[in-house]
């Protein structure tokens, strides 16, 4: 199939660029560069710098047959400092988006979405039919997103997939995480284990959990892309279908120290620090719905097998 993969240069993105150029696909990368990095995308696609507002040109001249969509501002502590960004990009650019599709006659589209959907959980693990009441920016954005391309399949017949991803982690292909402003648990520790950075803040080790610690979903990147090949067929038109995305097992902060420590064999210094603001103390999955659906099965749930693939292309670099 002919597609094109907004975002298809950052983290998320170029795995699964990666993995839809190894069953045969054709793709087109379309990123601003604005966070990926040109040198992630894979050798085999097309790389278009455009952003997502100017994306009709391309989508005209490539004619997708399917849009892979994960394009994003995706820092909640700024979509809270810096709100403009976040509804410009994250909404007013998937608008600009689903138009150039539109004007292309391309109708198939999954859509990277978030947990941050449904803010501070009633129930764990969460179910795709849960609440959504997003506690951030960013989450709202995502949702917004979510709300349209409803409104496109009923509308204009889209064929839409949300996957509402939990913590995603590891690496792929060789292809790893990598943030100018890194703010997540796994890169942060891995960089304390290299020496890169003196010690890693826990936000907080008061909450109700076992060890105090927040308890977080980590899906493997691979299996995250698996769920992207299954979902894309998916959806007849008109449909617009929403899958979570998790291991559907919590670990706690203290649990990912332990395995950045165990993996790299480094000491993984710690200072306690306050509870960052907006972090539910628990979020873990319920990917049933996808499980039934089209299959899916994560193959990598171990924790220790994740940090190890994510310090591995890390070191790699
Ligand atoms: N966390 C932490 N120190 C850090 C970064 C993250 O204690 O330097 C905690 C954070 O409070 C959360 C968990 O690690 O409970 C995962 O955070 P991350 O930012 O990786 O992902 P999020 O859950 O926000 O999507």
């Amino acid at each position: 199939m002919r597609v094109l993969v907004a975002g298809g240069a950052g983290y998320i993105g170029s795995v699964v660029t990666a993995a839809l150029l190894a069953e045969g696909h054709e793709v087109t990368v379309l990123d601003d560069l604005s966070t990926g990095h040109a040198d992630a995308v894979p050798p085999g696609a097309t790389l278009a710098e455009v952003s997502l507002h100017h994306s009709a040109p391309v989508l005209a001249d490539v004619r997708p047959e399917a849009v892979l969509h994960f394009a994003a501002k995706s820092l909640v502590g700024v979509s809270q400092q810096r709100p403009f960004e976040y509804w410009d990009t994250n909404v007013g650019g998937s608008l600009a988006l689903l138009e150039a599709m539109r004007a292309a006659d391309c109708r198939r589209i999954v859509f990277s979405s978030t947990a941050a959907t449904y803010g501070e959980p009633e129930a764990v693990p969460i179910r795709e039919d849960a609440p959504t009441r997003p506690t951030n920016t960013y989450g709202a954005s995502k949702l917004a997103v979510d709300h349209m391309l409803t409104s496109y399949a009923v509308a204009h017949g889209f064929a839409a997939v949300s996957l509402r991803y939990f913590n995603v982690a590891g690496a792929a292909f060789g292809l790893g995480e990598r943030h100018a402003t890194e703010t997540h648990l796994i890169p942060i520790a891995l960089q304390v284990a290299a020496g890169q950075r003196e010690s890693l803040t826990v936000f907080g080790e008061d909450y109700p959990t076992p060890d105090g610690t927040c308890i977080r979903d980590y899906v493997h990147v691979a299996d995250l892309a698996d769920a992207h090949l299954l979902a894309l067929p998916a959806p007849a038109d008109g449909e617009h279908r929403i899958y979570n995305l998790g291991n559907g097992t919590g670990f706690s902060v203290q649990e990912v120290v332990d395995a950045v420590r165990q993996v790299t064999g480094h000491p993984v210094p710690v200072v306690i620090g306050e509870r960052r603001a907006g972090d539910p103390a628990q979020l873990v999955a319920s990917s049933d719905r996808i499980r039934a659906d089209l299959g899916w099965t994560p193959d990598h749930t171990d924790l220790a097998g994740i940090v190890r693939d994510a310090w591995d292309v890390s070191r790699a670099r």
